[in-house]
C-alpha cells in the first residue's frame, strides 16, 4: 500500500443554519446559510460540530454529488433533528432531567425514571433487570441532550415551536 491519502472522517449531518454566513473550513463570509456537521470517531462518538459552506463541506468529507448534494442532506437533516429535540424536551419534562444537562431536576429524578422505565416495560421479559433499566435510561438521557445540544447548534431554542411555524404538528 503506498496511499497516503486519508479516509474521509466520517459525521453525521445536523442541519442548516443562516446564524453565521463563514465557513469554519476556508474562512469565505458570504455564505446564505451554513451546513452544520458533526464529525464522528470511530466508535461513532461526535468528536466535533462544524458549520462548512455545502461546497466545502462536499470536498472536506468526499461527499459523492457534490455541494447540491450535501444541501439537501442538509436541510432533510435540520427538519430531522428539530423533531428530535422537540421530544427530547417533552420526555426531560416527563422523566425530571434537565434537557441541556442531563441532570436530574428532582432529588429522585433518575431512580423515578428508572422504575418507570421497570413498570412499563416489564412485561414480558423486558426492563425487568434494574440494570439494564438504568443503562437504557442513561442512553436515552443521553440521547436527549444530544438532540438538544445539536438542535442550539442551528440557532433554535424551541424546535416544537419552529416545527409549528414550518407547518409540521
Ligand atoms: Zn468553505
Amino acid at each position: 500500500m503506498t496511499t497516503t491519502e486519508a479516509p474521509a472522517p466520517a459525521f453525521r449531518y445536523i442541519g442548516t443554519t443562516d446564524e453565521t454566513n463563514v465557513c469554519e473550513d476556508c474562512g469565505r463570509s458570504d455564505l446564505q446559510r451554513a451546513v452544520v456537521l458533526a464529525l464522528l470517531d470511530a466508535d461513532g462518538n461526535v468528536e466535533d460540530r462544524v458549520r462548512y459552506g455545502s461546497d466545502c463541506a462536499a470536498r472536506a468529507l468526499s461527499i459523492r454529488g457534490g455541494g447540491r448534494a450535501v444541501a439537501k442532506a442538509a436541510e432533510n437533516a435540520r427538519i430531522a433533528t428539530l423533531k428530535a429535540a422537540a421530544e427530547a424536551y417533552e420526555r426531560a419534562e416527563r422523566l425530571l432531567f434537565d434537557p441541556a444537562t442531563g441532570e436530574p431536576t428532582h432529588e429522585r429524578g433518575f431512580a423515578r425514571t428508572v422504575g418507570t422505565m421497570i413498570r412499563f416495560n416489564g412485561g414480558p421479559g423486558r426492563w425487568t433487570d434494574r440494570g439494564e433499566a438504568e443503562q437504557f435510561t442513561r442512553q436515552l438521557i443521553e440521547r436527549s441532550v444530544q438532540a438538544v445540544q445539536d438542535a442550539r447548534l442551528l440557532g433554535i431554542a424551541d424546535p416544537a415551536r419552529e416545527l409549528r411555524r414550518l407547518g409540521y404538528a
